[in-house]
């Protein structure tokens, strides 16, 4: 036996990474927060984009 589910309709996906909210303003501002522009986050040495820029720290560390 199956429960129905409340409002599934209503679940806004964030089409950049998969990530179900049930509300379209918190879609909103989880774009602003985990997609923000600033993906301009590359390391030079081998061009490996990163979202968080301190993933490209400990990268540089490692990617010499
Ligand atoms: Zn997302
Ligand atoms: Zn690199």
């Amino acid at each position: 036996m199956k429960l129905f589910t409340k409002s599934e309709d209503s679940v806004t996906k964030c089409k950049k990474c998969g990530l179900e909210l049930h509300d379209a303003e918190r879609l909103k501002r989880h774009e602003k927060i985990a997609h923000a522009r600033r993906i301009d986050v590359k390391c030079r040495n081998c061009g490996t984009e990163f979202r968080d820029p301190d993933d490209l720290r400990k990268h540089k560390k490692k990617c010499r």
